[in-house]
């Protein structure tokens, strides 16, 4: 398998025994779960943004986008299927929404494991901070 360089450091800080992520996707801490298959398990975020914040959690511990490898396609590319459905849920897709997935330090990832980020509900600005 291919290794991104991200592997080699930010992520070392969390295990997988120790992500509050993979205790969230093993049903061992309580979220609001608004979809779950095989893949991923999308939850509303504990600290919303706006009216609508939901985040899709891969289900096995990746860490972030640096593990974006042709192996992980199925994931990768799964992340925007779900982020379609949970705009329809929440009924923004016509409103328009974001998809974001914050990546390593400076992309001010807080969580070592892979998630995207679904906020919509009302009009945001652009560039980010
Ligand atoms: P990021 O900064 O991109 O890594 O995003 C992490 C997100 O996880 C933040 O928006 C947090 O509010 C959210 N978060 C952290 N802990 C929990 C939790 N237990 N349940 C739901 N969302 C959480």
């Amino acid at each position: 398998m291919e290794r991104g360089p991200q592997q080699a450091s930010f992520p070392e800080t969390m295990s997988p025994s120790s992500c509050i992520f993979c205790k969230i996707v093993a049903g061992e801490i309580p979220a609001t779960v608004l979809y779950k298959d095989e893949l991923v398990t999308a939850i509303r975020d504990l600290s919303p943004v706006a009216p609508t914040h939901a985040l899709i959690l891969s289900n096995k511990h990746v860490v972030s986008v640096n593990d974006a490898t042709a192996e992980e396609e199925p994931l990768f590319g799964h992340l925007f299927t779900v982020a379609r459905k949970i705009a329809e849920l929440d009924g923004v897709t016509e409103s328009g929404y974001r998809v974001v997935v914050n990546t390593g330090e400076n992309g001010g990832q807080s969580v070592a494991h892979l998630h995207m980020h679904v906020i919509g509900g009302k009009a945001m600005s652009w560039p980010p901070g």
